[in-house]
């Protein structure tokens, strides 16, 4: 009767049982569209695209000024992809 402990689990024990328990770092993989790292199976938070598609209208949410810096950023990313994808091709 009672779910009393017939001995005491040691502090490594305990400690390996917890250690499935522990956190990981989430896995990130990168945009296709702006290069940012991505959680998967996610919209990209920066760009709002998902495979390839806009899933998420992000400048809607940005005044004018915001956007504009947004959208050069993205435009330089696609350019440095193209480039580098050109010179793996030549
Ligand atoms: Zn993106």
């Amino acid at each position: 009767m009672g779910g009393v402990p017939k001995k005491r689990h040691t502090k490594g024990s305990r400690n390996q049982r917890r250690m499935h328990l522990f956190l990981k770092n989430p896995s990130f993989s990168q945009c296709a569209k702006c290069g940012k790292p991505v959680k998967s199976h996610h919209a990209c938070p920066f760009c709002g695209h998902y495979r390839g598609k806009e899933a998420v209208d992000v400048f809607s949410r940005l005044d004018r000024k915001q956007r504009r810096d947004r959208e050069s950023e993205i435009a330089a990313q696609g350019a440095a992809k193209e480039t580098k994808t050109s010179e793996t091709a030549g």
